[in-house]
């Protein structure tokens, strides 16, 4: 799907989220500038962009199992193995995967999310989640709107400022997916953390990333009308933990898993 498409150019004289998360990862495809903002966060951001994405693991991966088989992931971040579709295709090599984001580096990577198994489809759109209708549209060439879609929005939605209105985003994604959908959501938060917030959210303004992180009251009306999956809407340490739980973890992330009705 992305053939044929103009390659927009990478710029690396501002840091970019998908790249400051990467240098978080401890992946190499960011700028000095994104290592910038990374060094100027606090000490716990790794571990949570780590955390953030065991929850994804868990998450898809159970999904899958319970027998979803269509995915559409908006906010993708540059390719970190395993990438969603490789957990989903594992349970089921069939399920059909689109990835949409809006940071031409994600793009310049895209073939890397494109390996697909032979039974499944995988495509990759340059897009923007303020535009959602676009999305939905070009989504539908590859997903069968008819049948249940997971919907995964991780680790994106506090890029989007209240005048954004992420919550109205939300809405008209989730208004476009049938009964027996779900709703895979992560959130940045500071509740855990409260002395941190300032911190964070000045690293990533000096790199004139908006940065909004939200309260637990603030994160649960983008479940409104679902229902929550247990745990509910929970930190993501405390989401899904197959193993005897570790001992508790910090969290700089809300996480859940909703059915939509
Ligand atoms: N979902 C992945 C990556 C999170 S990083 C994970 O949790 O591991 C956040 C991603 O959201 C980045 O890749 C960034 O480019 C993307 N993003 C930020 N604002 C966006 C927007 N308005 N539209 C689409 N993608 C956006």
């Amino acid at each position: 799907m992305t053939a044929g498409m103009p390659q927009p150019r990478i710029d690396t004289s501002k840091p970019h989220p998908a790249r400051v998360y990467d240098w978080l990862l401890g992946g190499k495809d960011n700028y000095p500038v994104d290592q910038k903002v990374g060094e100027t966060l606090p000490e716990e951001a790794r571990g949570n962009a780590a955390r953030n994405r065991a929850f994804m693991h868990r998450a898809a991966a159970w999904l899958a199992q319970s027998g979803v088989d269509q995915f559409l992931d908006i906010g993708t971040g540059i390719p970190t193995e395993p990438n969603l579709h490789q957990i989903v295709q594992k349970v089921r090599p069939e399920a059909r995967v689109v990835y949409a984001d809006n940071d031409p580096i994600v793009l310049r990577h895209a073939e890397a999310l494109l390996t697909s198994s032979p039974e499944g489809v995988t495509a990759f759109l340059h897009a923007d989640v303020r535009q959602p209708a676009t999305i939905l549209t070009r989504a539908a060439e590859v997903l069968d709107f008819d049948r249940p879609i997971a919907l995964s929005l991780i680790a994106l939605l506090h890029f989007l400022p209240d005048d954004e209105d992420p919550y109205a985003v939300v809405r008209t994604l989730v208004a476009a997916l049938p009964s027996g959908s779900h709703l895979l959501l992560s959130h940045g938060t500071a509740d855990q953390h409260p002395e941190l917030k300032q911190e964070t959210e000045a690293a990533y303004r000096k790199g004139a990333i908006p940065l909004r992180m939200r309260t637990r009251s603030e994160v649960e009306p983008f479940f409104a009308g679902l229902e929550l999956a247990p745990p509910g809407l929970v930190f993501a340490t405390d989401w899904y933990q197959q193993e005897p739980a570790p001992a508790r973890e910090r969290s700089g992330f809300y996480v859940g898993v909703a059915r939509i009705p």
